[in-house]
């Protein structure tokens, strides 16, 4: 009986390794920013929308990248991906820390940073 508990746990914690693996191929392969220009828009929508409601649009996503330089078209298609169809979206879904340590780049980024 003991060691079919054991076993489970087991089981258990290897799908949350391969859930965790998966997710982070999954933000390498479509995330088009580096960790630092999504950590700073991210941080730029948090204070537009502090200001401004969203408007279901990505106006303040477009006008970041704008600024930024950034591939609007790109961009619009990455975070959609991550489910951000708008600005609010965005903040709330497009964010890494919301599925801590999934994608190891951003987390070393992060934790690095300060
Ligand atoms: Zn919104």
């Amino acid at each position: 009986m003991a060691d079919q508990r054991q076993r489970k746990k087991e089981l258990k914690r290897e799908a949350r390794r391969l859930r965790r693996e998966r997710e982070a191929v999954e933000w390498e392969e479509h995330m088009v920013l580096q960790p630092g220009q999504l950590k700073d828009l991210l941080e730029f929508l948090d204070e537009q929308l502090g200001v401004e409601a969203c408007d279901h649009s990505l106006r303040f996503t477009m006008r970041w990248a704008e600024a930024g330089g950034v591939d609007q078209d790109a961009l619009e298609e990455s975070v959609h991906h991550f489910g951000g169809g708008c600005d609010c979206e965005v903040l709330a879904n497009v964010d890494p820390q919301t599925r801590v340590d999934t994608w190891p780049r951003y987390m070393e980024f992060v934790t690095s940073d300060g």
